[in-house]
């Protein structure tokens, strides 16, 4: 039988893909996704979660998962305002709301279809949102869908952004356009931050709004780890805080925090919070768990942990990029989170080199071209608190002979 056009028409668009080093395929890892993993049958050392501070195995956490299975089963059977609203996601949201100094909170599915739920409602077509160049695609997507007149600056660059503002501010229309920026607290796929307290400075200069994703830096930043905004003192000075369940809380769903009343409008008018059926119950009953681990001394601990791995891990590259004599300039001066990129540049020497470290043991993906710009691939180190220091000499050891073969094998 002749294969149907669309098949054909994807087959070449596959083809061309192959031919750019952009080949992707699902891994199946058959144990839990700790430090140590096995992949497709191989024990591997894994430095690709996001799960930074460790609690994925966290008896608390699987407690917390486990009791909500036993009392309410394993689904939210509907929508949240069908009666998939249950005691869990009330919880949640209450912790949620007090631990990020917020009057109200909302969980969603995902981050993902939080900051489509949430910039979908606050943005009309006759608004304007500027995004960073580096935000996340959930952000994108969610300021496309919303039709508000879209604009992008400069990763971190506040003169094209304050250029972008003065010119929002000159348009003329019958009412005054609202105008959002869209940022990170911590990039996720640079692993830098934000400069948030020059945004917020500028930002009310020209009385715009700011949305800020906390998806990296929950867990991460301030005296109770709730995020950059707190860490910088200005939780109250930015309009709208989200971030998701699934990184440093490691759950699962995303969540959104502000004024009440946007709340009240998200249960109203998001359609990716009111369409879908609610959070399992134990996936909630897991990310309150984290808000009370990650709030206390345990969590303070493991916060310290990470920065502490961060550093060396980031030592470690410096001291193995020069002894291979290969460019430093692909490695971030200091860490600025528990994300560690190294720019490699070209896709295919990115896979090349993740090749060569899953061969000595080590997982940690290159990430390429549409999740960074073409020509910006990286190697993307993780690091987590329950990465002991013989996993950092282990990895050590491995990126010596990956880098060893690499040079070698490029000339
Ligand atoms: C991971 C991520 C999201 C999406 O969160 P999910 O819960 O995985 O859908 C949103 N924003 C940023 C910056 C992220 O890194």
């Amino acid at each position: 039988m002749v294969q149907a056009s669309w098949l054909n028409n994807l087959e070449t668009e596959l083809t061309r893909w192959q031919q750019s080093g952009l080949t992707r395929r699902l891994r199946e890892v058959q144990s839990a996704p700790g430090t140590q993993i096995v992949l497709e049958g191989r024990p591997l050392l894994n430095f690709s979660s996001n799960d930074y501070l460790g609690l994925g195995q966290h008896p608390a956490l699987r407690q917390a998962a486990i009791q909500a299975v036993e009392r309410f089963g394993t689904t939210a059977a509907a929508s949240r305002l069908i009666c998939g609203t249950l005691t869990p996601h009330r919880e949640l949201e209450e912790a949620l709301a007090d631990w990020k100094q917020a009057p109200a909170a909302l969980s969603f599915n995902s981050g993902y279809s939080t900051a489509l739920g949430v910039l979908t409602t606050v943005l009309g077509r006759e608004d304007i949102v500027i995004l960073d160049k580096q935000v996340h695609a959930c952000c994108v997507d969610a300021a496309r869908m919303s039709g508000a007149s879209l604009r992008v600056f400069p990763h971190n660059n506040l003169d094209a952004l304050e250029r972008v503002l003065k010119w929002a501010d000159q348009r003329n229309s019958v009412r005054r356009p609202a105008v959002w920026i869209v940022t990170e607290s911590v990039f996720s796929m640079d692993g830098d931050r934000a400069p948030l307290k020059e945004l917020v400075v500028l930002k009310e200069r020209y009385g715009a709004c700011l949305f800020l994703d906390e998806a990296h830096a929950t867990g991460l930043f301030g005296a109770n780890r709730s995020g950059l905004a707190a860490a910088c003192e200005l939780s109250d000075r930015i309009e709208i805080q989200m971030g998701t369940l699934g990184k440093a809380l490691a759950s699962g769903g995303g969540y959104v925090v502000g004024p009440r009343v946007l709340i009240d409008a998200l249960m109203h008018r998001a359609r990716s919070f009111l369409y879908s059926t609610a959070p399992p119950p134990a996936t909630a009953a897991a990310a309150g768990a984290a808000v009370e681990i990650l709030r206390g001394s345990e969590g303070e601990d493991r916060c310290r942990v990470v920065w502490e791995r961060a550093t060396r891990l980031l030592a470690l590259l410096k001291e193995l990029a020069a002894a291979q004599g290969l460019p430093k300039d692909g490695l971030p001066q200091s860490p600025g989170s528990a994300i560690l990129p190294w720019i490699v540049g070209d896709e295919s020497r990115a896979v090349a080199l993740a090749g060569y470290l899953l061969d000595a043991g080590v997982f940690l993906p290159a990430i390429r071209y549409p999740t960074v710009a073409r020509r910006k691939a990286r190697l993307r180190f993780s690091v987590s608190a329950a990465h002991t220091d013989n996993d950092l000499d282990q990895l050590a050891i491995a990126c010596h002979k990956a880098f060893g073969h690499f040079v070698r094998s490029t000339p």
